[in-house]
């Protein structure tokens, strides 16, 4: 079979809710990718940051399969040997008193809302299903129909409804917006630190730790979603460090695997995630002993092969490669880490194309903008690579 076999099959039996660039990849290392005609490319969307520690990481590979041949899942109607390991080393990692592991990024989502929610009856006190939850415009939180409910994206809410309500919506940056959406019912303020799929924006400096105090103010949580930002993309453990504040949630999902499974947990202190009593949530695949495993040789890999530093240092290095092609397309270069949104007055697909045949896999968010953010492994040297290529395709496009 080659590529056109593979995408005929995918197109005819597979839904069509993706539009993938017509690469078919057949086995991967580190930031590298192989595609079943045997063409190479360097991989510079990492999963969406789920492959920061680079693909099939040996470390993290020896964890799985080690621990694939042991015990893979016991349901949390059993307790296993592996989650405990996690937990201690979420909390030693982050400092927050306790986590709560789940699968995908949405379900952790879905698990900070839900934990919020009951925080806000159970604790601050607000009537029965008042609870509201201030979201910012512009959001991307996953998938699910609570979720996609306070999108702001009419191609991701468009008759998937109706929706759960008790969620507001206020402009990212605009920390009035913030100040005035905030009533007597607000439970939580759940945002991106830099938002990823609405293209790489930074907040103006100083939003989160302005939001950070009023909604301590307020008696507000703020819940992170460093979903993609965190875990090294953005050159920090997390996004939320370049203001000094500490959420009262944080959600970690993507890169808490390394790529090799779906893991997701929520992190806070007692006085929150210890609203749930047993029953109260769960998941049948959440905590499982082959995820804890794998997160924990993922998070191990993290500090241990400093990729954290690695991507603040690479992702200035990149930046200002990026900056120094001039050309009346490129807009706005903008990001932090290894985590950049190359911004064009035209649409980025076709640069995408031109790319992939150049060797280099990227995908456009939004319209105008290509994301750069390869995994952390990442050389000088290929990033020299990446930069000329990148510079011949910019050019070569008028
Ligand atoms: C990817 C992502 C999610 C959803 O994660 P899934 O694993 O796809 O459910 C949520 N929030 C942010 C910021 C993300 O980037």
């Amino acid at each position: 079979m080659n590529t056109n076999d593979y995408i005929a099959l995918e197109e005819e039996y597979g839904a069509h809710n993706y539009h993938p660039l017509d690469v078919v990849i057949e086995r991967a290392e580190g930031v590298w990718v192989t595609d079943v005609e045997g063409r190479r490319y360097l991989d510079c969307l990492a999963a969406y940051s789920a492959l920061n520690q680079g693909h099939c990481h040996p470390k993290i590979m020896e964890a799985f399969v080690a621990q694939a041949k042991k015990v893979t899942l016991t349901s949390r109607a059993f307790r296993n040997d592996q989650l405990p390991l996690l937990y201690k080393m979420l909390h030693d990692m982050t400092g927050y008193e306790m986590s709560l592991p789940m699968n995908s990024g949405a379900e952790a989502v879905e698990t900070a809302i839900k934990a919020a929610r009951k925080w806000g009856y159970t604790v601050k006190g607000i009537p029965e299903n008042k609870a509201e939850i201030i979201c910012a415009a512009d959001n991307f939180h996953g998938r699910t129909t609570t979720i996609v409910g306070f999108s702001t994206e009419e191609q991701y809410k468009k008759d998937f409804g109706p929706f759960t309500p008790g969620f507001r919506i206020v402009k990212f940056g605009d920390i009035d917006a913030l100040k005035s959406a905030i009533t007597p019912n607000t439970a939580a303020f759940l945002v991106e630190p830099i938002q990823g799929e609405a293209g790489i924006i930074v907040p103006p400096e100083g939003y989160l730790r302005e939001a950070a105090r009023i909604c301590k103010e307020q008696n507000v949580l703020l819940i992170c979603d460093e979903i993609q930002s965190g875990l090294g993309r953005s050159g920090k453990l997390f996004a939320f460090e370049y203001d000094n504040i500490r959420p009262d949630m944080v959600v970690i999902g993507k890169a808490l695997s390394g790529g090799f499974y779906p893991v997701s947990a929520v992190l806070a202190d007692n006085n929150i995630l210890g609203v749930f009593k047993p029953g109260e949530h769960g998941s049948t695949f959440g905590g499982n002993p082959l995820a804890a495993a794998v997160a924990c040789a993922a998070l191990r890999v993290l500090a241990d092969e400093d990729l954290i530093a690695k991507s603040f240092e690479l992702g200035a290095y990149f930046m200002a490669k990026l900056r120094a092609i001039d050309s009346p397309h490129v807009k706005e270069i903008r990001g932090r880490g290894l985590w950049i949104g190359f911004v064009l007055d035209t649409p980025a697909r076709p640069y995408c194309i031109a790319l992939m045949n150049e060797g280099i896999l990227c995908k456009e968010t939004h319209e105008n903008v290509i994301r750069f953010a390869p995994p952390l492994v990442i050389t000088r040297e290929e990033i020299d690579w990446a930069c000329e290529r990148i510079q011949k395709v910019v050019y070569a496009i008028h």
